[in-house]
């Protein structure tokens, strides 16, 4: 190789075409390496701007270091990082207070990926739990069926057809966009494993009738003697419940709750990925799917469906809990949940959209074009405002309101007053800009509308 100045070699790195479907032969330098990773991704939105996502993207310089000096860490390796493994279960112990769990048992939990693995264990668990029953009762235990609304996150669709249980999918309606009793006496039989319920759904950031689901079990079970669980799909509300929200009956204070998911990287406010499955009691997560390792010297019980995973997400949630407290948490989602409410204020004087979510409890403003506006749609506003940077989605609800379109804004702890208010701004231009011009887009058909929700960055 004839020599070259380090200037002439970083410039031919830099132009050097990357492979597209063969891997790299030669190294780079770490300068052009990462100049090249960065220039790649410069077109990527930008995460603070992207109000279509629940997950943080914010931290704190501290919190920062923390995942710095856990990030080389496996988690798994419980024998070489006990610590991580004595925080995760502290963690567990506070959630399961945090979420009123019964005292005096032996409450059980675990920390994941995220809540797609968290309502993964929590399935099982309940398919377990219903194959048992159902043969110490001698009866057939092959058929077992889920009902849930069919506004649940895409994670159970993929449960049901995973695992092989049958969907039993309680349809929507326009203005209607929750589980509630309506549908049940024709879901609900003798093999369904649980009724899943959301706390503070992707959609419209409403709540699924908790206690009427409850209630409406509890006289089932009083008139055929079939008792069957709920788990609570808490992946946001899990965080802003317990906070704002202590009165309202919605967790293990319902007895039929026997389970709890939670993303840990939504409001529990940790980067991308943690999440957080509790088990009432020790005995509903089925002792089958239970694996024991060597831990020690000791035995220690482990059930994820993930070995290997980064421990940083645990050091941070721990460190996010210390640092805020209970009292820190309810402020910082006060402020949150204060702001939904100024933008949802804002976009509904504009007199352009109709509310979705009539009730306020997740910090989500799902919103509607009134009817009366016909030259444009919800997916030209997203179109029109991704201009100024800002990612919010648009879609079309899931069946059987799937001709009502919906844009939404999860409205997240790191924006502040003033930033609503130019969002909500450049919300009412573009709508002023497509009345006055028209809109081009057509919703996309789509099998799943989550395809939608979820593919904007
Ligand atoms: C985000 C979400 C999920 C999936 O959670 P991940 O943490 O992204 O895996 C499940 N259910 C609901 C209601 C959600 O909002």
């Amino acid at each position: 190789m004839k020599h070259r100045a380090p200037f002439d070699l970083l410039f031919d790195e830099f132009n050097e075409p990357i492979p597209d479907s063969h891997f790299p032969q030669y190294g780079m330098s770490a300068r052009a390496a990462k100049a090249t990773v960065n220039s790649e991704s410069w077109s990527d939105c930008q995460p603070v701007m992207n109000l279509s996502s629940f997950v943080t993207t914010f931290t704190e310089p501290e919190a920062l270091e923390i995942a710095h000096q856990h990030f080389l860490k496996n988690y798994i390796d419980h024998d070489m990082y006990p610590q991580m493994f004595e925080m995760e279960g502290r963690m567990v112990r506070w959630l399961h207070q945090l979420w009123n769990g019964p005292k005096n048992v032996d409450p059980y939990g675990t920390a994941t990926v995220g809540s797609s693995e968290a309502c993964m264990l929590a399935g099982l668990a309940h398919k377990w739990n219903w194959r048992q029953a159902r043969e110490a009762a001698g009866k057939d235990g092959s058929r077992p069926n889920m009902v849930t609304g069919g506004n649940v996150q895409i994670v159970w669709k993929k449960f049901l057809r995973y695992f092989d249980v049958e969907p039993r999918i309680a349809p929507l309606k326009p203005g209607n966009y929750r589980l509630t009793t309506e549908h049940l006496d024709r879901l609900v039989d003798e093999n369904t494993i649980a009724v899943v319920a959301i706390a503070g759904q992707t959609f419209t950031g409403e709540d699924d009738d908790i206690q009427e689901i409850h209630d409406w079990l509890d006289a089932y079970e009083r008139k055929t003697g079939i008792s069957i669980p709920m788990h609570i799909d808490g992946a946001s509300g899990g965080f802003v419940n317990p906070f704002l929200y202590p009165e309202y009956v919605w967790d293990f204070r319902l007895p039929r709750v026997q389970s709890i998911n939670a993303s840990g990287h939504k409001f529990g406010l940790v980067p991308p990925g943690l999440g957080w499955i509790i088990f009432r009691e020790r005995k509903i997560f089925n002792e089958d799917l239970m694996f024991y390792v060597n831990y020690l010297g000791g035995e220690m019980p482990t059930a994820t469906l993930n070995f290997s995973r980064n421990a940083f997400q645990i050091a941070y949630q721990y460190y996010a809990f210390l640092r805020l407290g209970f009292d820190g948490y309810r402020m910082v989602m006060r402020h949150t949940v204060d702001n939904a409410e100024f933008l949802r204020k804002r976009l509904v004087d504009s007199g352009y959209f109709e509310i979705m979510n009539k009730t306020q409890r997740i910090p989500v403003v799902a919103l509607t074009l009134k009817s009366e506006f016909t030259n444009f749609n919800e997916f030209d506003v997203s179109a029109r405002v991704r201009e100024r940077g800002w990612v919010l989605s648009a879609y079309s609800m899931p069946p059987d309101a799937q001709t009502v379109n919906s844009l939404r804004v999860v409205v997240r702890p790191h924006l502040n007053h003033n930033v609503i208010d130019e969002l909500a701004d450049d919300i009412i231009h573009a709508c002023q800009w497509l009345h006055q011009h028209g809109g081009t887009a057509t919703a996309p058909v789509l099998h799943d509308p989550h395809k939608v929700a979820v593919s904007k960055c």
